[in-house]
């Protein structure tokens, strides 16, 4: 019998809409690139870009930078976090998460996680006592966005400050709170494979005066702060700008009128998303060998990618369903794999983390995590398909 095969790549974006590659190529004509260089009467793109992203994300202050990994490392220091400082985060994240916090000098204190992916809450509330952290960074990884009543709290209860790491839950919401407005700051990606695309760029949101001051400086304002479309008033950059370090990560016009053309079409991009994902779903609980949680009601998820857990097999045989799966066209990544692979890696991977504690729970979840990307150049039939070559290897190594 000959098996079925999926033939689209799993790294295939969709192009950008015309009218974005028009502006884009008048931005190039006109040579103004940087953020400051503007004619007399001129508003920069990148100027224009923070105030549609602040009005989208409902915060008072966006800040425009090079990509998430920077958003986070300038969104501790701006924060008051210093080195040395203990930060409380969830070990089920990405390489520049540990990287951004130890680029800012800090000592991370990893927190488990469950078997749906979210933060350990009674862990969490148990390291926030024991460590006496004051700071926090949360990754909404992949999507998956816990209780965040029970975090706030905790917050409150220990005197921390939250920055959550926003890059896959861009226009997702929990219980109809923007995902990004429950912490002090919330950082975004828009590196090529999160939901806006401009190759590389981030986002750094916050109602606070304060913060939003450093950061701007921070991203290389010099003395044209007041440049930003989103900028606290005059006195509070008075107070910080001179014992603020310039640490030059600007967004450029280009990149931002790339997302300023993609951001009206974000919400209908995550129904697009969330198409594919329930249909993927759909097609996946047909197998009793995989185990995919149940998503909470007041969780408004991005479905850019899905996560699931293959039952009744050894987490041994999960390298050799990665290879059938591939064998058929189908891109999967596996969490528990010791060696780090491509985008995905293991919190005992990071080597230069002193101390690393062992993490029983969050690497036994880690052992039967599949992950795959859910492009939107996918069609639901293509999700279907994928869906259905899926069920049928994790049902042939399957040993019930
Ligand atoms: C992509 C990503 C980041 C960092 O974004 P970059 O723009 O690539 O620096 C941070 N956290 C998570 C969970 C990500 O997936």
């Amino acid at each position: 019998m000959s098996q079925k095969k999926f033939t689209k790549p799993f790294t295939q974006q969709e192009g950008m809409p015309d009218e974005v590659i028009d502006r884009a190529v008048e931005i190039l004509k006109g040579g103004r690139l940087h953020r400051y260089n503007t004619l007399a009467d001129e508003i920069a793109e990148a100027t224009l870009l923070e105030q549609e992203y602040a009005n989208y994300q409902e915060a008072k202050y966006c800040i425009a930078c090079t990509s998430g990994g920077y958003a986070m490392q300038i969104a501790l220091r701006a924060c008051g976090f210093k080195t040395g400082d203990k930060i409380l985060a969830n070990a089920y994240t990405l390489a520049p998460v540990p990287g951004a916090i130890h680029a800012a000098g800090g000592k991370p204190i990893f927190v488990e996680i469950r078997d749906d992916w979210h933060i350990d809450i009674d862990d969490l509330r148990a390291k926030a006592n024991s460590s006496g952290a004051k700071f926090m960074m949360l990754s909404h990884m992949r999507g998956h966005i816990a209780d965040m009543d029970a975090i706030v709290e905790i917050c409150n209860e220990y005197g921390i400050s939250m920055i959550e790491d926003c890059a896959h839950t861009m226009g997702a919401k929990w219980k109809g709170t923007r995902s990004g407005n429950f912490g002090r700051i919330a950082c975004f990606s828009n590196q090529t494979y999160k939901h806006l695309n401009s190759g590389e760029g981030g986002f750094l949101t916050t109602d606070d005066d304060e913060v939003a001051a450093r950061a701007i400086v921070m991203t290389g304002s010099y003395m044209l702060y007041q440049r930003h479309g989103t900028a606290p008033p005059e006195e509070v950059f008075q107070r910080v700008r001179l014992e603020t370090p310039n640490m030059s990560g600007r967004m450029d016009n280009l990149r931002a009128a790339l997302l300023r053309g993609q951001l009206p079409n974000l919400d209908q991009n995550a129904r697009r998303w969330n198409e594919r994902y329930q249909t993927l779903e759909f097609g996946l609980r047909k197998s009793e060998n995989l185990y995919l949680p149940e998503r909470k009601q007041h969780e408004e998820y991005v479905g850019s990618s899905i996560q699931f857990q293959p039952q009744n097999m050894p987490a041994s045989s999960i390298p050799q369903l990665v290879d059938n799966c591939a064998k058929r066209g189908v891109e999967i990544k596996w969490f528990g794999d010791a060696e780090p692979k491509a985008f995905t890696s293991r919190y005992d991977s990071w080597q230069y983390i002193e101390d690393m504690p062992d993490l029983p729970k969050t690497k036994e979840v880690l052992s039967r995590t599949c992950d795959m990307r859910v492009p939107l150049t996918f069609d639901l039939e293509d999700c279907a398909l994928i869906s259905s070559i899926i069920c049928e290897e994790v049902d042939a190594l399957a040993t019930n």
